[in-house]
């Protein structure tokens, strides 16, 4: 190949017009380019899968998915309902890995939808201090936080701040005891970690939330959050709203935080 033909080659492969005219090697040549240029992309790609750096902002919620580049706004057609699609963000990948299982799900004649997906300290607030009013007659603060904490997060400690998280089909584990509500938790049981997806709150933990069957976490992005808020949180980190006061006593972050099922720790 002669050293106009190699700068024409160069030319018409950044122009996206490659085409491999008339000899053999011209094409080897443009092969062991296009190599070339895919190996030095690879660590992009990579990288790209983890575009958010934990941090205490990120892993306590404080930020606004709807305004993050990283997050998607979930479609109408995978939303258990139409209004809540219109406010449910997931971090693309997770986005990316729900609708693949959807998909092979709707395949074996499972449908699953989502009923929530990503809440900010803000949300999750508003969540808490409903459900601290509604109990106003426990008898001490503590009581009236555990009893919260049964199915909610305290606002900055829950998994649903990283975009990793998804609640589907229903908010009731009896729903997935019997019938079609079976069939579907048979089905993420035995399929949902093909897809990156795990049940972090399943039932017989000696800490932590009571059983969710509904609550799903997509581990190769929430692995690195929650390893950070176990290692970074303290009980003291959580505050600005009614009750936070009960943190401490509660011991937050070992007990909810880190109380998870074993097979969604990350190592
Ligand atoms: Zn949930």
């Amino acid at each position: 190949m002669n050293q106009y033909c190699k700068i024409q080659l160069l030319k018409d492969f950044f122009l996206t017009k490659l085409h491999f005219c008339d000899n053999k090697l011209r094409f080897n040549w443009a092969l062991k380019l296009s190599f070339f240029l895919f190996l030095m992309l690879l660590p992009v790609f990579k990288v790209r899968s983890q575009t958010i750096s934990p941090t205490i902002n990120y892993v306590t919620g404080k930020f606004e998915p709807a305004q993050s580049i990283d997050f998607i706004k979930i479609e109408k057609k995978y939303a258990r309902t139409v209004e809540a699609s219109k406010k449910m963000f997931l971090r693309k990948e997770t986005y990316t890995q729900l609708k693949k299982m959807f998909t092979e799900a709707a395949k074996n004649g499972v449908t699953l939808n989502v009923l929530s997906a990503t809440r900010n300290f803000d949300y999750q607030k508003n969540i808490w201090e409903n459900k601290w009013r509604a109990y106003k007659n426990e008898p001490t603060d503590y009581a009236r936080s555990k009893k919260i904490l049964e199915f909610s997060a305290m606002p900055g400690a829950s998994r649903h701040h990283w975009g990793t998280e998804v609640d589907l089909v229903a908010v009731t584990n009896s729903y997935f005891e019997h019938g079609e509500g079976l069939k579907v938790y048979k089905w993420l049981q035995a399929h949902a970690a093909q897809f990156g997806f795990c049940q972090p709150y399943t039932k017989n933990r000696k800490t932590g939330y009571n059983e969710e069957k509904w609550h799903w976490s997509y581990l190769p992005l929430a692995k690195q959050y929650q390893k950070f808020a176990q290692t970074n949180l303290t009980d003291a980190s959580f505050k600005d709203f009614l009750g936070a006061q009960t943190a401490i006593e509660l011991q937050i972050v070992k007990n909810y935080i880190v109380g998870i099922n074993p097979d969604c720790q990350p190592n």
